[in-house]
C-alpha cells in the first residue's frame, strides 16, 4: 500500500517517524508540501522563515528523489480547501494511506483532524505520529489527573517518565521501488521571493547544518551553558531555535547528543547538560500547554483574571518599540537584532517583552504577534508562553511584581556595551557605564517611558486584579 507523506514542521529525512514509518512497509511513498495562503497570512508567519522553509524543501528534494520518494508541492489560498486537495493527492499518486507528524496548536489539530475525516471517508488510513516532542501532549498528568501547571513538578514528571526510555533516533527513511520516472517540484514557484541574501547565509538550510550546529556546540559550549547563557554578546546558546522550528532537527537527537556528552545522565553530572536540557524540557512544556489549555490558542490569556488588565493602547509607542526607539539602549538594540537577523537572545526576548507589557503597559497579543512576524523560530507554542510568562498572564508566568529593570538587566548581562555596541554604534563612544542609560548630552533619545513610575502603575493594576 502506498502512503502519502504529508510534511510540515518535520523538514528532515533522519529520526523522522512518519517518513520512516511509511518507507519501512517498502511499497511506495510520497512527500507532500502544501503552503496555505490564508494560514500564513493569519499566523503573521515571518519571510524569514518561509524562506528557510523554502530552502529546506529545496534540499530535501534531491535527497527524498535518491529514495525515490517524490516529492510534491502544493499551494492553496484557503485553509478550507486544505482536506479535500491532500485527498486529490493522495488520489492522483494512488496512495491508500495518508501519515503525518503531529502539530499541537488548536489550529492545526482542527486542520488536521479535518483531513484525517475526510480521507477516511474516503476508505483511506491515517496515521499521526509524534515527532515534536518527546513526550506526546496529554500524558503527563499530577497525582490528581490534571496537567501541571508549574514547570518544575512538569520537568520532574517528564524526567521520571522519559529517563527509563532508551532515546534512539530513527534513520533515514528506506529506499522505496523505483517506480517511475517524475519531474522535480518547481519549489520556489510556490513562495514569494526573498532577497536578503544575509540572512541565508546566517542561517544556512539543511539537516546537516542543524546537526552539525547541535554537534558543535554540544562540544565547545554545553558545559559552560549555565554560565553564558545571558550574555547576548557571547555564543554562549546553541541558535538551534530556527532548526527545531521547521524540524530540521529533532529534540529527540538533541537531547541524545546531551546524554552522550553527559555520559548518559539526565538529572545529575554536567551543570550546562543539565540547563539546556532543562530548556529542551521548557520547550516540551508549552508544546503540552496549549493542548492542555487550548484557548491560549484564541488569543486568551491563559489566567482568565488577567484579561481584565486594562492594556493601554498607544500606537506611537508600539511602534518606537518595534522601531528600536524606545530610547532605552538594550531595549532598542535587542529590536534592532530581530530586524536584522530574524532572531533574539532569550535574555533579550524576556527583556523587550516586559518593558512592552510593564512599562508601557502594552497588550502582549501585539508583541506576540509582532515576534511572529519578524521570527525565523517563531513557534506558535514557545512564543505564546514566552509573551504569557514575560506578561504574567500564563501558567508558572513571571509574579506580576517581579519586574525587570532593562538598564538593570543591561548592566548585568552586557556589562561592557558589547551587545549594544553591535546594534547601536551611534552610542560606540560612550563608556562602559554610560552606554546602559546615555546621558541627555549624548544626543540619544530619553526613554519614552518613566521605567519606576510605570513599574509601580503597572502592580497597582495587576494587584486589582485580584489572585487566580
Ligand atoms: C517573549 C518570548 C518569545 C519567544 N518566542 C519563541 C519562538 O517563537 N520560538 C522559539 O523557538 N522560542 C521562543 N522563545 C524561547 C527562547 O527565547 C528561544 O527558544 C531561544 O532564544 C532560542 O535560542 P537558542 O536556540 O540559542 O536556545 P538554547 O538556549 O540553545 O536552547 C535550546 C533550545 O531550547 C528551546 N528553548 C530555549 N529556551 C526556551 C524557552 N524559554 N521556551 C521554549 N523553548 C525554549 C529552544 O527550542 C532552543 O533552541 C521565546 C521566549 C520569549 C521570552
Amino acid at each position: 500500500m502506498k502512503t502519502l507523506v504529508w510534511l510540515r514542521h518535520d523538514l528532515r529525512l533522519e529520526d523522522n517517524p512518519a517518513l520512516y514509518r511509511a518507507s519501512e512497509l517498502g511499497e511506495g511513498v510520497v512527500a507532500a508540501y502544501l503552503l496555505c495562503a490564508e494560514y500564513i497570512e493569519r499566523h503573521t508567519i515571518a519571510p524569514v522563515r518561509l524562506d528557510f522553509i523554502r530552502r529546506h524543501l529545496q534540499i530535501m528534494a534531491p535527497q527524498l528523489a535518491a529514495l525515490n520518494i517524490p516529492l510534491v508541492t502544493i499551494a492553496v489560498d484557503s485553509a478550507a480547501e486544505i482536506p479535500e486537495r491532500i485527498l486529490q493527492l493522495a488520489q492522483e499518486h494512488r496512495c491508500e494511506q495518508l501519515f503525518f507528524n503531529a502539530e499541537y496548536p488548536l489550529d492545526e489539530l482542527n486542520r488536521d483532524r479535518a483531513v484525517a475525516d475526510h480521507c477516511r471517508t474516503q476508505g483511506m488510513t491515517v496515521k499521526r505520529f509524534h515527532d515534536r516532542v518527546i513526550v506526546p501532549p496529554g500524558m503527563l498528568r499530577n497525582g490528581q489527573g490534571e496537567p501541571y501547571k508549574v514547570f518544575t513538578a512538569f520537568k520532574k514528571k517528564w524526567l521520571q517518565t522519559v529517563m527509563p526510555l532508551r532515546l534512539q533516533p530513527l534513520p533515514a527513511p528506506q529506499q522505496q521501488p523505483d517506480t517511475r520516472a517524475f519531474t522535480p517540484p518547481d519549489i520556489n514557484a510556490l513562495f514569494k521571493p526573498f532577497a536578503q541574501r544575509d540572512l541565508q547565509e546566517l542561517w544556512p538550510a539543511g539537516e546537516t547544518e542543524a546537526r552539525r550546529r547541535l554537534h558543535q556546540f554540544v562540544e565547545q559550549d554545553l558545559h559552560d551553558y549555565q554560565k553564558e547563557r545571558d550574555f547576548p554578546a557571547h555564543e554562549g546558546t546553541s541558535t538551534l531555535s530556527p532548526y527545531l522550528a521547521v524540524g530540521a532537527i529533532s529534540p529527540r537527537q538533541c537531547a541524545a547528543a546531551v546524554l552522550a556528552a553527559n555520559n548518559g545522565e539526565w538529572d545529575t553530572g554536567s551543570e550546562g547538560a543539565r540547563c539546556w536540557l532543562g530548556e529542551i524540557i521548557w520547550r516540551e512544556f508549552y508544546q503540552h500547554v496549549v493542548v492542555d489549555y487550548p484557548w491560549v490558542c484564541k488569543h486568551q490569556a491563559l489566567q482568565r483574571h488577567t484579561e481584565a488588565f486594562p492594556w493601554r493602547k498607544d500606537r506611537g509607542a508600539f511602534q518606537a518599540w518595534c522601531d528600536g526607539k524606545t530610547g532605552i539602549p538594550l531595549v532598542d538594540a535587542a529590536m534592532l537584532q530581530l530586524k536584522a537577523t530574524g532572531w533574539m537572545h532569550n535574555r533579550l526576548r524576556m527583556v523587550v517583552a516586559m518593558f512592552l507589557t510593564k512599562n508601557l503597559q502594552i497588550d502582549w497579543r501585539l508583541g506576540e504577534q509582532y515576534f511572529m512576524s519578524q521570527l525565523i523560530d517563531g513557534d506558535f507554542a514557545a512564543n505564546n508562553g514566552g509573551w504569557q510568562w514575560s506578561a504574567s498572564t500564563g501558567t508558572d508566568a513571571a509574579p506580576y511584581f517581579r519586574i525587570f529593570n532593562p538598564i538593570s538587566q543591561s548592566e548585568r548581562f552586557d556589562p561592557q556595551g558589547e551587545f549594544i555596541r553591535i546594534y547601536l554604534p551611534v552610542l560606540k563612544h560612550l563608556s562602559n557605564k554610560q552606554i546602559h542609560s546615555p546621558p541627555p548630552t549624548s544626543g540619544y533619545p530619553l526613554p519614552i517611558v518613566d521605567l519606576a513610575e510605570s513599574r509601580k502603575h503597572t502592580i497597582a493594576l495587576f494587584s486589582n486584579l485580584g489572585a487566580a
